[in-house]
């Protein structure tokens, strides 16, 4: 059978995590991330986790043949076998050509697009305490301002939801992830869904769409 594969990608804040996870729910399929596979190869400590780890104490990237390499094996594992989900890799045209080479299969890109403007809004607007609450200027404020509900603790920015940092990760974004549009409409399918809608309807919406590309080749 005919593996199923699902790319996510879309700028930071677009919420293309929540829908990874919600299709792969749905579809009972493994959802990946790269922070997840780091994570879990420095756990087992096998010799690409003690590799990863040595970079990311460092503060470095990652090289990308590292993390193929990391995706190859993570894909080749029993439960991956009717299929799996990528969030947020490949990132760049150079990471694009490493996962060409390990999956020979067409795929299918599910572009969750997000305005600037939202994204700057979703992100520049979230406040975190040291407890871990994340709290929002418009969607979940705290009762009392700037101060945790849960634990009384001083809110504050975190480093990624900085304003010069979310201008930087955008800019990013535009010129390395988003052109791969492009190559994804030759590797496969691209479905472009409204970000900026419910949660609910664009998972309904990315549902009907699969539905329709798999009863369509019959
Ligand atoms: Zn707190």
């Amino acid at each position: 059978m005919e593996r199923r594969i699902f790319i996510f990608f879309g700028p930071p804040g677009s919420g293309k995590g929540t829908q990874a996870l919600l299709l792969g729910e749905k579809l009972n399929l493994p959802v990946i991330s790269t922070g997840e596979l780091f994570r879990r190869e420095e756990e087992l400590d096998t010799n690409l986790g003690k590799k990863v780890k040595k970079i990311t104490r460092r503060g470095g990237l990652v090289p990308d043949g590292i993390v193929a390499k990391i995706i190859k094996n993570r894909i080749a594992e029993k439960d991956a076998r009717k299929g799996f989900i990528l969030d947020g890799y490949p990132r760049t045209k150079r990471q694009f050509g490493f996962l060409s080479e390990i999956v020979k299969e067409k795929m299918v890109f599910i572009f969750i697009n997000v305005s600037d403007k939202e994204v700057k809004k979703r992100l520049g607007e979230r406040r975190a305490c040291k407890c871990g609450e994340v709290y929002h200027l418009t969607f979940k404020k705290p009762k009392t301002s700037g101060i945790c509900d849960s634990c009384g603790g001083t809110l504050f920015i975190r480093k990624d939801d900085r304003k010069e940092v979310i201008a930087r990760r955008l800019k990013i974004y535009h010129a390395k992830t988003e052109p791969l549009i492009e190559y994804a409409g030759k590797a496969g399918k691209v479905f472009v869904m409204d970000g900026e809608e419910k949660i609910q309807e664009i998972k309904k919406d990315i549902l009907k769409r699969i539905k329709n590309l798999y009863s369509s080749k019959r």
